[in-house]
């Protein structure tokens, strides 16, 4: 019998772990709601139009396809029994089924938090996933419409003010993407609305935007955001989201639309493991990533909190993929019971974030970079670590046609899906007349 190697999520700490494990004597199963892996840095670029959802996605099924001990379920995992090793899982339209591992990673990332205000949710989505990205692209589309056909001054500034709660990178992408959509994209788009009378609104809890970054580094971002045109907010605090708005620090601000950049928390799967977490939630693992009691059982990426250096690790890619290259090796030599004597400790290859297009910043230890180069270097970065050879080529076909033209290929409202009765034939009278050639 060979081992079962079971991952949970298919983001980028799963699919590493599960590429680690390519040549095993194993059977690996992975185990994710949706059938196709995101690449999250990309989303914004949905968001606002530059990409489609296929650019910055590939089917698991595909990713598996050249991986013989690989198989892929889609469904909802909703239950971990680590004492009988069993997990639940509900495929979608099916009956739950339990499936048993020797070896357990849980990569199930992180989702949005309104911090204790579920009811913002109604009024200021989030993005993490396709759904969320084109249906803020909509929201974002949706809002010239409406000021084109807004029959007053106050209803066409509501239309055209787009406040964004959170100046992480996320948030900081999104304002920057918004004003060149609106400055270039949309110029003489509109007979009565003008995109160049939108108004961006970050707001920011922290005393400045991208706290992870050094403040010589937020600085020159801020600046940059400025001249973009977005208003940047700092140290206020959001206290009410409705159809009209935002109240920050007492003031009202009218917007049709709000997006939700701040704050992320891990499932409650982790809950079930019973290891210790932290104030987010996420599973405090061993220097293996493993559970000290449970030792098959790996929690990686954004739902495990590892200290380094006194530090905890970030939430980003590069620690949730070294995090599923790491456990895949330490299964690896566990089935193979060759000792592994090594434990994690993450590479820092450098944070990036980007502002609008020419303009992204780099630190890497004391090396702090900024401008065109650091856009480019950042933008050659994510072609390379998109999932499929498609997507890369996509991409940089998207890229260069939106540099060179100002155009975003990307710019649909989808039309509300509606129930029609099904049209079985032509009536009878109005059947048109069909001569079938002999
Ligand atoms: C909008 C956005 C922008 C970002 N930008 C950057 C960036 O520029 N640079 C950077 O380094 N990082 C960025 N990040 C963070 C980065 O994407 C995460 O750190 C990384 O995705 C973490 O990987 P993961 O595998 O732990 O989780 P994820 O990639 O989130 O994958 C988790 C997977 O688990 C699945 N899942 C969750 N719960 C269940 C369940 N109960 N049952 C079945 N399946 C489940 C999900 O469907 C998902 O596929 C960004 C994140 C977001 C949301």
């Amino acid at each position: 019998m060979h081992p079962r190697v079971v991952i949970l999520g298919g983001g980028f700490a799963g699919v590493a772990a599960a590429r680690e494990l390519k040549d095993l004597d194993a059977e690996v199963l992975l185990i994710d709601r949706r059938n196709h892996h995101i690449f999250q840095p990309l989303l914004y670029q949905v968001a606002t139009a530059v990409l489609a959802p296929a650019e910055v996605a590939a089917p698991l099924r595909q990713l598996a396809k050249h991986q013989a001990n690989l198989s892929v379920m889609m469904g909802e995992v909703d239950e971990i029994d680590v004492a009988s090793k069993l997990v639940r899982v509900a495929p979608p339209g099916l009956a739950t089924r339990t499936v048993a591992f020797d070896y357990l990673v849980v990569a199930t990332g992180v989702h949005p938090t309104y911090f204790g205000h579920d009811e913002f949710a109604k009024f200021a989505p989030s993005l993490k996933t396709l759904t969320d990205a084109e249906f803020i692209r909509a929201r974002v589309l949706g809002a010239y419409e409406l000021a084109e056909l807004a029959d007053d001054a106050e209803a066409r500034a509501r239309a055209l003010t787009f406040i964004l709660v959170g100046a992480g990178p996320t948030g900081v992408e999104l304002a920057a993407s918004i004003a060149q959509m609106a400055r270039i994209t949309l110029r003489r788009n509109f007979r009565h609305a003008d995109p160049a009378d939108t108004r961006i609104l970050l707001l920011e809890g922290a005393p400045r935007v991208l706290p992870s970054f050094s403040e010589r580094l937020t600085q020159k971002v801020e600046r940059r955001l400025g001249k973009l045109g977005v208003e940047v907010r700092t140290g206020v605090m959001v206290e009410r989201v409705d159809e009209r708005g935002v109240v920050v620090a007492g003031e009202r601000i009218e917007s049709n639309t709000v997006l939700w950049t701040a704050g992320v928390q891990v499932s409650p799967l982790i809950k079930q493991l019973g290891v210790p977490t932290d104030r987010a939630g996420r599973a405090s693992v061993g220097p293996r990533l493993n559970c000290e009691a449970n030792p098959e059982v790996f929690v990686i990426g954004d739902a495990a909190s590892v200290i380094q250096d006194g530090h905890p690790l970030p939430g980003v890619a590069q620690v949730a993929i070294q995090q599923g290259r790491f456990v895949g090796g330490v299964i690896g030599a566990h089935v193979q019971q060759r000792p592994f004597l090594r434990t994690f400790r993450y590479r820092n290859r450098g944070n990036m974030a980007v502002v609008g297009r020419n303009f992204a910043i780099l630190e890497r230890g004391r090396l702090r970079l900024s401008g065109v180069a650091t856009w480019l270097l950042w933008a050659l970065l994510h072609v390379m670590f998109l999932p499929q050879l498609q997507n890369r080529l996509r991409v940089q076909i998207q890229w260069l046609w939106s540099y060179v033209t100002g155009q975003r290929s990307s710019r649909l409202i989808p039309e509300p899906r509606v129930e029609k009765p099904p049209i079985t034939a032509f009536p009878e009278k109005r059947r048109p007349d069909v001569t079938h050639a002999k």
